[in-house]
């Protein structure tokens, strides 16, 4: 998670639209390890809803004075610097928000605390709060009014990384569990060999393997500069469909011993759980797709 952070997550906005002087001094110390980087979209009243975040950058001479809040921000406790959402004026919400580069060390940031979570546990995640902020404007990536446009973009690498990042373990699952069914007897016979059993697993393989594909086809059309949106947000909501099915069936097979925690099945039943809910859940990936296949009704103004 943690390099899926600094990697595809918290530096591709960074990486595209950030002035050169900003890339020297946070990108190149994140890309060689120096530093930890994190990503401030959500807070406590905005997940789903990125438009209606809170916190506010606001312009001061040279400066930025930062106030509000963060929720769930994945190396939160321990990161240098933050790709922050901010809103930069009180214009329309999708053209009112800005990307900046926040040290942490900062005054004024106060990190509240550690949230304690069922899976993902070697990743730290924090809530977050700013008190008067004070950041260089020079800090600003790209231009002002931007962010809401960069971060949509900035998901589209998120999420294809989430994708990437569980076809192997879903893959050593899989494999685990074969090895286990293979010696494991009930009924004087492997457990493997009943064929609900094997049948299933060459199911679930089949389905990685087309996941992968879609992955690879998305992967391929963005590095053509293609907009990838669609098939992103399609191989995001399939991953997470697919774990949830893959690990639950998986741990069904191990019985007793899928249910403790000395097994890589249920470590993986309860990390892989925040694909359909981090980067976007599966709703709003629905939405998304959607929106492409323009299915999804207009909201109507009052
Ligand atoms: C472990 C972890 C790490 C995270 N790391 C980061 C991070 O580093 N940086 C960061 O900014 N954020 C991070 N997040 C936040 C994550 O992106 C949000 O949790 C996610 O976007 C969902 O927002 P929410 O939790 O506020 O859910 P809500 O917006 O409250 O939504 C709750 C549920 O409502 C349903 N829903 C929402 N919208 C719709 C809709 N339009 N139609 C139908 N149903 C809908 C969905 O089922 C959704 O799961 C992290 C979250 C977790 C749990």
């Amino acid at each position: 998670m943690a390099i899926g952070v600094q990697a595809d997550m918290a530096t591709p906005a960074l990486a595209r639209f950030g002035s050169d002087e900003l890339k020297r001094e946070f990108l190149a110390p994140t890309i060689a390890g120096d530093v930890v980087a994190c990503l401030g979209v959500s807070e406590p009243g905005a997940g789903s809803d990125v438009a209606s975040i809170k916190t506010k950058a606001v312009r001061k001479g040279d400066d930025y004075i930062v106030n509000g809040g963060k929720m769930w921000i994945t190396s939160g406790c321990q990161a240098d610097w933050m790709c922050l959402l901010a809103n930069t004026s009180d214009g329309p919400p999708h053209r009112n928000k800005s990307l900046l580069c926040l040290p942490m060390k900062s005054s004024g940031v106060h990190i509240a605390k550690k949230i304690d979570k069922m899976g993902m546990r070697s990743s730290d995640t924090a809530q977050i709060f700013f008190e008067d902020v004070r950041i260089p404007s020079k800090y600003l990536i790209g231009e002002e009014g931007m962010g809401f446009t960069y971060q949509m973009l900035q998901f589209q690498e998120e999420r294809m990384w989430g994708v990437a990042n569980i076809l192997v373990p879903l893959e050593n699952v899989i494999k685990e569990t074969i090895d286990y069914t293979r010696q494991r007897m009930a009924f004087s016979q492997p457990i493997l060999h009943n064929q609900t059993v094997h049948f299933r697993l060459a199911e679930l393989a089949t389905e990685v393997e087309l996941l992968r594909s879609l992955l690879y086809r998305a992967v391929a059309l963005y590095i053509h500069g293609t907009d990838v949106t669609k098939f992103a947000s399609m191989a995001k909501l399939k991953a997470g469909r697919l774990a949830r099915e893959l690990t639950d069936s998986c741990l069904q097979f191990w019985g007793g011993m899928g249910f403790t925690n000395e097994v890589l099945v249920s470590r993986l039943y309860r990390d892989t759980r925040l694909m359909s809910i981090g980067a976007g859940a599966d709703e709003v990936m629905l939405s998304i797709i959607c929106k492409y296949m323009d299915t999804l009704p207009k909201k109507q103004r009052p």
